[in-house]
């Protein structure tokens, strides 16, 4: 794993120790697959200084240039990072694309530091990219832990597809695609509520603090009319239509990581897992899902809107059960 520039050295050494303990929660199994782990690269960006991202990302286009290049590349997987990213000048024209600060690639074509993220095809490029946004310190310290966590998910659920596939496939088999009522509309409620939710509840588990779970957890449930529980029921749309964009997005997120706590209280943390890990095997989410969670997903949905019209008190009470 390589890294970083503009980052804080404390900045710096909240990461490497959060991808550690990601490494022994997510990827010590025997089964781990390591070609689709390793290598991850880490921008660890300073989000107060979009020049020292514009720095980065020429370093990074360097190396991705060196070692990532389909001219030169012998590995197995595709490595053509450097043709199919921003970084190979031939292939991409910031300005042309509306960026007019650095390659928009660790920013935004507003000018500022691009957030976290993974930003990368392991099948196609030939690495991971983990882009890491700092966060104040002292005070948010925690977001190192459950930030990095949340993107270390991403990675270990891209790791168990080996079969090469074209982006829409890959975006259908982790239900990020097909799973909407609009089929052509990518949802984040799966794949993201499983990362929001392992990022909180790994991480409270290793700080051994359940109030801090709790909190995290009822930021969508405050009891106030404007709570994002309440825009949910209230906007007659099921969790899996909430798409990236706009307000959406935060709904997609935060209450998908409800879902993923309502299905962990039922099934186990070990489903989730499960589904992952065999999901290749099985073909096609909704097998997967369907083997795993006991029905199809489009089932749940109306339960689970049935379990958030419950009292806040009671809603809330399944974080002990599964904490
Ligand atoms: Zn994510």
């Amino acid at each position: 794993m390589a890294l970083h520039f503009g980052e804080s050295i404390f900045g710096i050494d909240l990461i490497k120790e959060w991808l550690c303990i990601s490494e022994s929660l997510f990827f010590d199994e025997s089964t781990s697959n390591w070609d689709l782990i390793n290598p991850v690269y880490i921008a660890a960006l300073d989000r107060n200084n979009v020049n020292s991202a514009i720095e980065l990302e020429k370093k990074y286009c360097d190396h991705i240039e060196e070692f990532h290049n389909s001219r030169t590349s012998k590995d197995g997987y595709g490595n053509n990072g450097y043709d199919n990213g921003k970084c190979n000048p031939k292939h991409y024209n910031p300005q042309n694309e509306g960026c007019d600060f650095g390659l928009c690639l660790f920013t935004e074509p507003n000018g500022r530091v691009a957030g976290s993220s993974i930003s990368s095809n392991m099948h196609s490029d030939g690495f991971n990219l983990f882009i890491s946004n700092s966060h104040d310190l002292p005070m948010h310290a925690d977001s190192y832990g459950y930030v990095t966590i949340h993107e270390m998910f991403h990675i270990y659920q891209y790791s168990n597809l080996n079969k090469a596939a074209s982006r829409d496939d890959l975006m259908k088999i982790v239900g990020k695609l097909g799973t909407g009522t609009n089929s052509a509309d990518e949802v984040p409620w799966w794949i993201e509520g499983n990362a929001v939710f392992f990022g909180y509840y790994k991480y409270a588990q290793l700080v051994d603090d359940n109030e801090w779970f709790i909190n995290k957890m009822r930021y969508p449930i405050d009891g106030s009319k404007d709570s994002l529980k309440s825009k949910y029921l209230s906007s007659g749309k099921k969790i899996n239509d909430f798409t990236w964009n706009g307000e959406e997005k935060e709904i997609g997120y935060e209450l998908g990581a409800w879902f993923i706590a309502y299905m962990i209280d039922i099934f186990g943390e070990e489903s989730i897992y499960n589904f992952w890990e065999n999901l290749e095997e099985e073909g096609s989410f909704d097998k997967a899902f369907t083997k795993y969670f006991s029905k199809e997903y489009e089932l749940y949905m109306d339960d689970f809107d049935e379990f958030l019209r419950k009292p806040d008190s009671e809603i809330l009470e399944l974080l002990d059960r599964i904490y």
